[in-house]
């Protein structure tokens, strides 16, 4: 079951589909190469991810796939706490 422990100790799983903590992405470049009507699956594989810490709103952004190392993201009001 795909999850991580969030620094705040809570566990951050993303096996649920849909998942209420995951959100998808898409650089504008990448997503410049779409034109007319889009195949949302096709997309959907084009899309990195990243998962939101309902508890202290840290992100883990996915940067290179599932099998990296999430990057971690933490609100700059926080970080002096
Ligand atoms: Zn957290």
């Amino acid at each position: 079951m795909p999850k991580i422990i969030c620094k705040c100790g809570e566990i951050l799983s993303y096996s649920e589909i849909p998942c209420k903590i995951e959100y998808k992405f898409i650089s504008d470049v990448d997503y410049d190469e779409y034109k007319g009507m889009i195949d949302s699956e096709v997309l959907y594989t084009q899309m990195k991810s990243f998962l939101k810490c309902i508890k202290c709103n840290r992100l883990w952004i996915f940067w290179n796939g599932y099998e990296k190392n999430p990057t971690e993201y933490l609100e700059i009001d926080k970080m002096n706490k």
